[in-house]
């Protein structure tokens, strides 16, 4: 899987310049960040954190990545539908995790009063890594996939341009002209645009619900110039406005601040830290409301790590998603081993291998933004700890996946410029919109590779730890 530039980086001083060139490229393109210490001013800016060469990527995988994201987009949108299956699903994990607990509250109190949205919009992003099998031969292997606040769309539409730039530096114009384009702002905006297209207001905007540490502005930004570009109202938002200025009329038409609002695009709302009991009652708000929220909180829902696991148990994909034994079986090849730890003798026996082997395994709680999962000691002393307890119940068991390190340089502000032994993700963007019954769009819109250093065993570009990178594929 190596790519071919390794040549090219002999001496520090080519190094240096060809990461002065990427940094300088980078803040031209606008892959920008606001800073820790002001994150909510454009006073002061940097690059986000990025690779300074773009990293190998097997093409037959990144392929199947692609041609698997419009039978996710199908199976999210099915879950989201099916009371039943969430219920079963989530019942125990609900009891012992306060969070999901409440997301589920609303979902079931929506419902009971009756859906006022006949306009739905999914934006997710399902996340891989590639397996080293034991013959080395790599595998897509599903992480999880993301149906709330799925970022980094927008900065990524313009890595690819700086990498293209610092190998020409290289002097690997041929290999620079191989990169491939990748748009998922515009794709992401198409999506969001149909939305509001078919609520059928001309004057109603629609709402970036963001956070209010908004750092990562400029992703969202590029996002949103897509709708302005194509004559749409966008404002931006948070939890407490809605909660100040938000109301719903009696055909259930949200308004925030006067303004007739047709999407909510959540750029928040997927931690317990998000919500305090006033941001609990806005959201309870949007969701009652006919608005197209992306996503609704059913959808939300269907990205928990406790439904990724119930996913793999035999014969629930085929209830799910009944007649498309094409797309079950593309979906499954993604899946790599997952476990319940439900109580009963199935889940003590799960608890047992893992405490006995606990470096083949990972053990994630319901919670999404990076760093929660438990690894190697810490896995095991935690569940030593809970594995008597309906604790355990709030985990899911993955198996650890093992790609094959690659070295890069990872560009960050502050940083010495040091070679890492690194792994990658990718990410694929879905996008899909359905009126009543009615599938009217659904598609793949993009990719994101991110990467990281082998030290960190977890953590997103947000959390600091992975950079953004662009495929090579080879
Ligand atoms: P989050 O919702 O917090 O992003 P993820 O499931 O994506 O949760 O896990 C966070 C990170 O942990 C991933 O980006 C990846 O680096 C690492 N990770 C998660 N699951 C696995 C796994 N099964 N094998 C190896 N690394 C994993
Ligand atoms: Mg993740």
């Amino acid at each position: 899987m190596a790519a071919p530039w390794e040549d090219v980086l002999r001496g520090p001083a080519a190094l240096r310049e060809a990461a002065a060139a990427a940094v300088d490229a980078a803040l031209l393109a606008g892959v920008l960040l606001r800073t820790q210490g002001e994150p909510n001013a454009s006073e002061v800016v940097n690059y986000a954190p990025f690779t300074l060469l773009p990293s190998a990527v097997p093409s037959a995988l990144f392929e199947q990545a692609y041609a698997v994201q419009q039978d996710f987009n199908l199976l999210v949108d099915a879950i989201s539908q099916n009371k039943e299956f969430l219920e079963c699903t989530l019942a125990s994990t609900v009891k012992v995790d306060d969070f999901t607990a409440r997301l589920f509250r609303i979902h079931k109190q929506v419902l009971e009063e009756g859906l006022a949205q006949s306009v739905f919009l999914g934006i997710n992003r399902s996340d891989y890594m590639f397996d080293s099998g034991v013959d080395g031969t790599p595998a897509l292997k599903q992480i999880e996939i993301n149906t709330i606040a799925a970022s980094f769309g927008g900065l990524t539409s313009r890595t690819a341009a700086v990498h293209g730039h610092v190998l020409k530096v290289l002097g690997k114009s041929k290999e620079a002209s191989h990169l491939l384009p990748n748009n998922p702002s515009k794709g992401l905006a198409l999506g969001i645009a149909k939305a509001w297209e078919l609520y059928g207001s001309q004057s109603a905007v629609v709402m970036f619900l963001v956070e209010e540490v908004q750092r990562n502005i400029f992703d969202q930004r590029c996002v949103e110039y897509e709708l302005w570009n194509r004559n749409i109202r966008v404002i931006r938002r948070r939890f407490r406005d809605v909660f100040e200025k938000g109301s719903v009329d009696d055909a259930k038409r949200l308004y925030v601040d006067g303004q007739e609002v047709a999407v909510v695009y959540y750029r928040e709302g997927y931690v317990p830290q998000s919500y305090d009991q006033q941001n609990w009652e806005a959201r309870l708000l949007l969701e009652r409301s006919r608005a197209v929220k992306c996503p609704d909180i059913a959808t939300q829902l269907a990205g928990t790590k406790k439904v990724q696991q119930e996913l793999s148990r035999p014969g629930i994909l085929e209830k799910l998603l009944p007649g498309h034994a094409e797309a079950v079986a593309r979906i499954r090849a993604t899946f790599a081993g997952l476990y319940s730890l439900d109580m009963g003798e199935e889940g003590d026996k799960i608890a047992a291998m893992a405490i006995a082997d606990p470096d083949r395994f990972v053990l994630k709680p319901q919670r999404e933004g990076g760093g929660n999962n438990l690894y190697g000691e810490e896995l095991k002393q935690v569940l030593e700890k809970i594995k008597d307890s309906p604790e355990r119940t709030s985990y899911i068991l993955m198996d650890k996946i093992k790609p094959q390190p690659a070295v890069n340089y990872l560009l960050r502000a502050h940083s010495p410029l040091q070679a890492s032994k690194c792994i990658s993700e990718l990410g694929i963007f879905g996008v899909y919109v359905r009126h009543g019954k009615e599938m009217v769009m659904n598609k793949a819109a993009g990719h994101l590779l991110r990467t990281k250093a082998i030290e960190h065993a977890d953590g997103g570009v947000a959390a600091g730890v992975a950079v953004l990178d662009t495929p090579y594929l080879v």
